[in-house]
Order: structure tokens, then C-alpha cells, then sequence
């Protein structure tokens, strides 16, 4: 997680404190498929392990984190999960016709 977003006391519990943060965020160029899956997947394995996971992936819903994994969720995932919520409280939003 970003250090410069610490605004909650749950970050002090995460199980990322200490890790690498490049295995939570894509490198500053293109990241092929493998590379980006395989740092997604140890990035995951140590959410998997973390005491505040829905704390950070809320913070992560919430505040609309563009990048990362957070709560074990990456970027895309996220979004996933913030439009099915979407669509859950107002079934007709995303409906078609
Ligand atoms: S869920 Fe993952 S990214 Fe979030 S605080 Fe825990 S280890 Fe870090």
C-alpha cells in the first residue's frame, strides 16, 4: 500500500508492512502478462495472510485506488466488484434495453 495514504490505524496491522511494494504495484513500463501475473499472485499470497484485508480493500473501493492490489483485489477486480455492488443497489442502472 502507498505510504502516503496511511490515514487509518489499520495499516499499522498490515501484513505488507516491510514488503516489497513492487510486488503490489505494476514497474514504471510495460509489464508483460506472465511478469504482472506472477507478481499479482505473491502479492495476493501475502493479502491472503492479512489480519485487515477488508479494511484495505474498502479504503481501496472507496477512495477509487487506480493501481495495485489492495485487499487482494487488483485495479481490474476491483472494479469488477464496485460495479457488481452497483448494480446491486440500483438493478436498473447497468440494465440493458
Ligand atoms: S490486504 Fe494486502 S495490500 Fe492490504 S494491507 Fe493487507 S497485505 Fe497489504
Amino acid at each position: 500500500m502507498a505510504a502516503n495514504t496511511w490515514e487509518y490505524g489499520w495499516q499499522w496491522r498490515a501484513a505488507c508492512r516491510g514488503e516489497d511494494t513492487k510486488l503490489f504495484f505494476p514497474p514504471n513500463r510495460f509489464e508483460p502478462k506472465e511478469e504482472r501475473l506472477h507478481r499479482e499472485h505473491r502479492a495476493k499470497a501475502i493479502c491472503a495472510t492479512c489480519p485487515v484485508r477488508v479494511e484495505c480493500l474498502e479504503y481501496a473501493v472507496r477512495t477509487r485506488e487506480p493501481h495495485g492490489v489492495w485487499g487482494g483485489l487488483n485495479e481490474l477486480e476491483r472494479r469488477l466488484l464496485l460495479r457488481e455492488r452497483e448494480r446491486r443497489a440500483d438493478p436498473g442502472l447497468h440494465s440493458v434495453g
